[in-house]
């Protein structure tokens, strides 16, 4: 699992040196295990080490995001091995993760200058169709705000996240 982007330090935009590499597991859709190799990263900046996030993974998430993604959305056509709990477990974090990850979007939106003219108002009212404005409703929407929010260090845990 290599990917040729050239990514900076979430941190402080430095320049990320390949300095080793650490073998993770995940699960792919048909339940079955797959071992991928993750690049650890040294910034030449604030010398902090990163380790990469290949575009199928979530972080803190051991399932792939496909089928993440599948679940979340509702598709039949993609059937995902997992058990009841897992579903419903995934749905919730889904629907806690929503607005945050949305306000994420909104943010590095800005950031960039990309920001559309159209209100919030003018937003739909499901969260998903909220988070599909920003990154389109096509295969891998899950991963397209992933690496957005991972890479700007707005990337948390939900239980760290919605701590009250
Ligand atoms: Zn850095």
């Amino acid at each position: 699992m290599r990917s040729l982007e050239q990514i900076f330090c979430p941190c402080c935009s430095g320049q990320l040196k390949v300095i080793g590499s650490r073998k993770r597991s995940c699960i792919d859709s048909l339940g079955e295990k797959i071992a991928l190799c993750i690049r650890r990263l040294r910034c030449s900046g604030c010398r902090r080490i990163h380790h990469e996030l290949p575009d199928l993974l979530v972080p803190y998430k051991r399932h792939i995001g496909g089928s993440i993604e599948a679940v979340i959305t509702g598709s039949s056509d993609l059937s995902v091995a997992v058990d009841e709990s897992t579903l419903i477990r995934w749905r919730s974090w889904f629907r806690k993760m929503a607005d945050y990850l949305q306000g994420c979007l909104e943010s590095i939106h800005i950031r960039y200058g990309k920001e559309t003219a159209e209100e919030p108002s003018c937003l739909p009212k499901s969260k998903l169709k909220r988070i599909w404005h920003y990154v389109g409703n096509g295969s891998g929407w899950l991963s397209r705000i992933v690496r957005p929010v991972v890479n700007a260090n707005l990337w948390v845990h939900t239980r760290f996240a919605f701590l009250s």
